[in-house]
């Protein structure tokens, strides 16, 4: 590669051995800070950084999302590149265009076309998911799949041999596209895909009759149908197949992986697995979690430009700072010793929110604060303004999404809520760790991976944890760990001290995973396709 060839050039006659390097491209649709939603940004925003950084030349492309607000000025680094590139597919043309961004050692590619210029999020506005989603995204994965062999990035294109990183449903046509319609022309031979699954509940599944759209192959049909279970079926005579873009990349993809150990085990589950257990069973040799990182200058409580005063596990007097001013901004009574609890996260069912509204009356009960950041279903929406209004001193709900709050919010709580009913990863029980913000969560997935379970009467040297985990979730088991959190935050001051300072020394950086993934980058090479 060009480095091993500069390395060699700077040695002379002494060859130092460095690491293998790949030209590696991410496929995702959303990437932070220019388009997120949730986690899936967060981690497309940051790894390519880590990877980049380890000598590896990485692109990532994503739509070029203008909603017509604010969060529009997010591409204007960005400046065309390459020509417009005609894409088939729908039993049509379709004309796209390229920008390019070269920041932080990474090529941001945006893919530019009419239908993801409208108002809302990647994915839907007010009323719902948008319509015609497997167009925009079937459209992001062609594109995707051109990208390296048409863009003069630097001076020169990717190329065939490359590896793609395909991130959940939205981008997981690509490893299909590779096999079924560059492959049998030559093309690709070399390259890999490895599949991350960041949520398995959403899989691109459409009407069988739509596979003629995505642009592939008649004889490749097989790849991508998926056969709802009977119950499912709406007739005697419906056979219940279904276009699933998702299955088709499990079935192609070279290598596959999740956000964390824990959830690489439970989509293989009934439970877990939203239909594609068994099929993802069956791919457990190329199946294997790593467990996210997060952005360590971001969220860093020593240079956090959101929050009214900055602190590290050296000075903790800052921290009480953000308390007392996450308080003023709320309105709530200033009091820096009643406990804090917070949550911040979508209003999903996943989320756990129907837990979190069937235990609240009883939490209110308590000498606490509790305050809540979240957008999603108008349901929970409503009743946390309803709640608000009933609970004036002691609880408040901020319906939106708001980057800065959420840092205040993780920076002022003392504790950090977080029911999930499923996780693959999670990010914010790792952003309040190390802002010495105690996590409790539902032991699943990612979470159970990442929070130590804190047993104050373990032997010494045990139980030493950096959190609750709860489980099963259920209201009375997470009003119990609440309540246990609280108790040790009023009466077990040292105990309390221990458990912010083993949350904020926890190694939640990039590098340790960006180190796992070139493993599986490895195995990515070894077998042929
Ligand atoms: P998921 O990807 O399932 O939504 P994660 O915990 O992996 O959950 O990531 C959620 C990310 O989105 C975090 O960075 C979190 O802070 C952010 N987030 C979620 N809801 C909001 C909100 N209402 N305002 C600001 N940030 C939010």
């Amino acid at each position: 590669t060009a480095r091993e060839e500069v390395a060699e050039d700077i040695e002379g006659e002494e060859k130092v051995p460095t690491r293998v390097t790949h030209s590696i491209v991410f496929v995702t649709a959303e990437a932070a800070p220019y388009s997120k939603t949730g986690g899936l940004g967060d981690v497309c925003g940051s790894l390519p950084i880590a990877l980049a950084a380890h000598g590896h030349r990485v692109m990532v492309v994503s739509p070029r999302y203008l909603h017509g607000g604010p969060s529009d000025k997010n591409f204007t680094g960005a400046s065309e590149v390459g020509s417009p590139t005609k894409i088939y597919c729908f039993g049509g043309e379709q004309e796209v265009r390229f920008f390019h961004e070269y920041r932080a050692g990474v090529d941001w590619v945006f893919v530019d076309h009419p239908s993801y210029h409208r108002p809302g999020n990647p994915y839907g506005d007010q009323f719902g998911a948008f319509s015609d989603n497997q167009f925009r995204f079937t459209l992001l994965c062609h594109a995707a799949c051109e990208a390296p062999l048409v863009l003069p990035l630097g001076g020169f294109t990717y190329g065939e041999k490359c590896l793609f990183i395909v991130n959940d449903w939205h981008a997981g046509l690509v490893p299909v596209l590779l096999a079924a319609k560059y492959r049998p022309y030559g093309v690709y031979k070399d390259a890999r895909s490895i599949l991350v699954i960041h949520n398995l509940a959403h899989q691109g599944v459409e009407a069988a009759a739509t596979y003629s759209n995505l642009g592939l192959p008649a004889d490749w049909y097989g790849a991508v149908e998926w056969v709802f279970p009977t119950w499912a079926r709406t007739h005697a005579l419906d056979t219940g197949k279904a276009v699933n873009v998702l299955k088709g990349a499990i079935v192609t993809a070279d290598r596959i992986l999740t956000v964390s150990q824990g959830y690489s085990w439970e989509i293989t589950t009934v439970e877990g697995g939203y239909g594609l257990d068994e099929l993802l069973s069956s791919r457990k040799s190329v199946l294997n979690g790593i467990t996210n990182g997060i952005d360590a200058t971001e969220w860093n409580p020593s240079l956090d430009v959101h929050i009214p005063s900055n602190y590290s596990i050296h000075d903790l007097s800052g921290k009480v700072e953000c308390k007392i001013a996450l308080q003023k901004e709320l309105g709530l009574p200033i009091r820096p010793d009643c406990p804090m609890i917070g949550f911040i996260g979508r209003l999903d069912y996943q989320k756990g929110i129907d837990i979190i509204l069937s235990a609240t009356p009883e939490l209110m009960e308590e000498d606490v604060q509790f305050v809540m950041l979240g957008s999603g279903e108008r349901q929970y929406e409503d009743w946390m303004r309803v709640t608000e209004a009933q609970y004036r001193d002691k609880y408040r709900g901020w319906v939106g999404f708001n980057v800065p709050i959420s840092h205040r919010i993780t920076a002022g709580c003392d504790i950090l809520l977080m029911p999930s009913r499923f996780e693959p990863c999670g990010l914010n029980q790792l952003y309040a760790m190390r802002y010495g913000t105690v996590p409790v969560v539902h032991g699943t997935g990612g979470l159970r991976d990442t929070v130590e379970n804190f047993n104050p009467y373990a032997q010494e040297g045990l139980g030493e944890g950096t959190g609750w985990t709860f489980s099963p979730l259920s209201r009375e088991n997470l009003l119990a760990a609440l309540k246990f959190a609280i108790q040790t935050y009023r009466e077990h001051k040292s105990s309390w001290e221990g458990l912010i300072k083993r949350g904020m020394e926890r190694d939640s950086t990039w590098e340790k995973a960006a180190v796992q993934y070139e493993q599986v980058f490895e195995w990515a090479f070894i077998d042929p396709p």
